[in-house]
């Protein structure tokens, strides 16, 4: 199976599809996850990317695209993935094409903005392992640590004030993927709910329908 999780930025996507991945066994392949250890690690992409990505804006196209096309030649996606985050404009999408990649279900977690910002405010990753976390819908059970140990963050680009410009560009860029793929056939939408295993039941139905 080949999947890709579409949704604004703390729709719930990234928790969702790692579900999925664990049950179908297949790895989750998320480019902010990628951008952000390349960040960490002070790589030629991570510091081309780290203006783009702290101030809530999307790396260029180029980027991304090269970076999904060496991870996708990796071993372990032989069985099929999940793509979380990718693609996010319509270039991306289109390049995804162009590398024969055959899409077979596409998963719009669907969630309202009001609802994004107060989302955002409570979550938490881990910069070691890149678990993540939030305060309300999804505590971590060693509290303000990470399971592995390391004190839990916030990210900066999760600021109110950045997520509300993050919002502005996923309506702009990555809300038309929708049509893109409903024109495909391959659209399904999941309407994310309160309660994180609520919208679980919903994604399962959503991929065995
Ligand atoms: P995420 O963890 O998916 O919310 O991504 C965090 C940040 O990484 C985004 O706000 C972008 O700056 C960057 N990023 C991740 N994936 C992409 C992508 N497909 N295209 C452009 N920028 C991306």
């Amino acid at each position: 199976m080949k999947i890709i999780f579409l949704g604004a930025p703390g729709a719930g996507k990234g928790t969702q599809a790692e579900k999925v991945a664990a049950k179908l066994n297949i790895p989750t392949i998320s480019t902010g996850a990628i951008i952000r250890s390349a960040l960490k690690e002070g790589t030629e992409m991570g510091l081309a990317a780290k203006a783009f990505i702290e101030a809530g804006k999307l790396v260029p196209d180029d980027v991304v695209i090269g970076i999904i096309k060496e991870r996708l030649a990796e071993s372990d996606c032989q069985n099929g993935f999940i793509l979380d985050g990718f693609p996010r404009t319509i270039a991306q999408a289109e390049a995804l094409d162009a590398m024969g990649v055959s899409i077979d279900l596409v998963v719009n977690i669907s969630v309202d903005d009001a609802t994004i910002v107060e989302r955002m405010s409570g979550r938490r990753v881990c910069a070691a392992c890149g678990a993540t976390f939030h305060t309300k819908f999804k505590p971590s059970p060693n509290g303000e640590n990470c399971p592995c140990g390391e004190p839990l963050t916030i990210r900066a680009d999760d600021d109110p004030e950045v997520v509300k410009s993050r919002l502005v560009i996923y309506h702009e860029q990555t809300e038309p993927l929708k049509e893109f793929y409903a024109n495909k056939g391959l659209l399904k939408i999941v309407e994310g709910q309160e309660k994180l295993e609520d919208t679980t039941a919903l994604t399962t139905k959503a991929l065995e329908g």
